[in-house]
């Protein structure tokens, strides 16, 4: 009913129509799409894709007044060379999901809701038809190593896009399963140990269970579960870990502010489980790709709860700094290195109010959000390294594929 009632012919919606068609005729019409296939021959050795996941732009305003302050310098993922947005509208629906968004990231192609790097139209369970290879996948076809470091369960849909196929994201185990036994992701860290272990009652949408555990070890994987082992396998340089530091999601950043809080000593934060895989993958002299994602800046958003988002958004950001330290060690690095930085989409329509005078460094923006649930806007994303210049314009998430594998050398 609703739908229907806003593509009633209005007289208003007459007139917009009108207006838009002369000023077409006028050839006011948008640029060309740019054409990232016929571009110059740029190629990137190593990518890596960074996902601030729900993050909006005044996400970043907020987290860089608390930081800051209004005058202050910019955050790190700021300083990227290229800036552009990104349309993010699924293949059913204006307001995307992340698994979605990072199928479109993943593929180069629209998805459905819900859809891990699989077609299911017919929604009989099954991938229709057969799941060309996403990114990573080709990266790893290349003799590239991979990585995926998150914040949330490792299988949660933006990782699983990059290193599994599935009709639907809660398949979590069977994702699981597809991370260590099919794809053999080198490097897996996050959160997510129960999906790894699961029995016949608890299986997943998919039938699936099992103990991908024992199947990660049988597969040459060293498993982590704090950092004091993601530290001693990174020392003795270990190829394939997989770190499951949390059953579910990780701790949020907020809540590891105290220093008695046990999770501070037991779970490596973002910006370090990022310096870990950077340290293991930075071997392969192919080059790798690495997915580096703040998932809970959207947990953050839905809850509303400005703390929780600035705390991650700002542990995102040090992880960015991590990145970008590695890449100032060595001038080939910046040379052969694609950087890019994105959100899937913006979570609750989050804006600062104007409370009268100006924030000082250390405050927290009172902020005001319309929904509990995704928005349909346009999202920021920074770039930098070969191919970025494509990058630096209005995009669509699915362009941002095509880059990358046009560059992907
Ligand atoms: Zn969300």
């Amino acid at each position: 009913m609703g739908i229907q009632r806003r593509t009633e012919k209005t007289p208003v919606r007459s007139a917009l129509l009108f207006l838009s068609l002369l000023l077409t005729l006028a050839g006011f019409t948008t640029e060309k799409k740019h054409q990232i296939d016929s571009g110059p021959p740029a190629t990137a050795k190593t990518i890596i894709f960074m996902v601030p996941d729900g993050m909006g732009l005044a996400d970043v305003t907020a987290a860089r007044i608390f930081k800051n302050g209004l005058e202050g310098a910019n955050l790190s993922l700021e300083t990227l060379s290229n800036i552009g947005y990104q349309r993010t509208y699924s293949a059913d629906s204006s307001v995307t999901d992340s698994a979605a968004a990072a199928s479109a990231w993943a593929n180069g192609d629209k998805f459905r809701n819900g859809e891990i790097s699989c077609h299911d139209n017919d929604k009989d369970g099954k991938c229709e038809p057969t799941p060309g290879p996403t990114i990573l996948e080709t990266a790893k076809a290349k003799g590239k190593s991979t990585g995926l470091v998150v914040t949330s369960s490792v299988t949660h849909a933006t990782p699983a896009a990059f290193g599994a196929h599935v009709p639907s994201r809660d398949c979590e185990r069977e994702i699981a399963r597809q991370l260590v036994q099919v794809t053999g992701v080198d490097v897996i860290l996050g959160g997510g140990l129960n999906h790894f272990i699961s029995n016949a009652i608890n299986a997943d949408p998919c039938d699936t269970f099992g103990n991908f555990i024992a199947a990660a070890e049988h597969n040459g994987y060293e498993v982590v579960y704090t950092k004091k082992e993601l530290n001693n396998a990174v020392a003795k340089s270990s190829k394939k870990i997989l770190g499951l530091f949390t059953p579910k999601g990780k701790t949020p950043e907020l809540f590891r502010i105290n220093p008695k809080e046990k999770y501070r000593q037991k779970e490596p934060t973002l910006p370090q489980m990022t310096a870990a895989a950077l340290k293991t993958l930075e071997k392969d002299t192919d080059g790798f790709f690495l997915l580096v994602e703040g998932s809970q800046i959207d947990w953050a958003n839905h809850h509303n709860d400005v703390a929780y988002q600035v705390a991650e958004t700002l542990a995102f950001d040090a992880a960015v700094q991590v990145v970008l330290n590695w890449i100032a060690e060595r001038p080939s690095r910046s040379q052969h290195t694609l950087v890019i930085i994105a959100p899937d989409h913006e979570t609750g329509g989050f804006a600062i109010d104007d409370t009268g005078g100006k924030y000082q460094p250390g405050d927290l923006v009172h902020g005001a959000w319309t929904t509990r649930k995704h928005t349909a806007g346009d999202v920021p994303i920074w770039s930098q390294g070969p191919g970025s210049e494509y990058l630096g314009r209005a995009v669509d998430n699915t362009d941002v594929y095509r880059v990358m594998r046009h560059v992907l050398k």
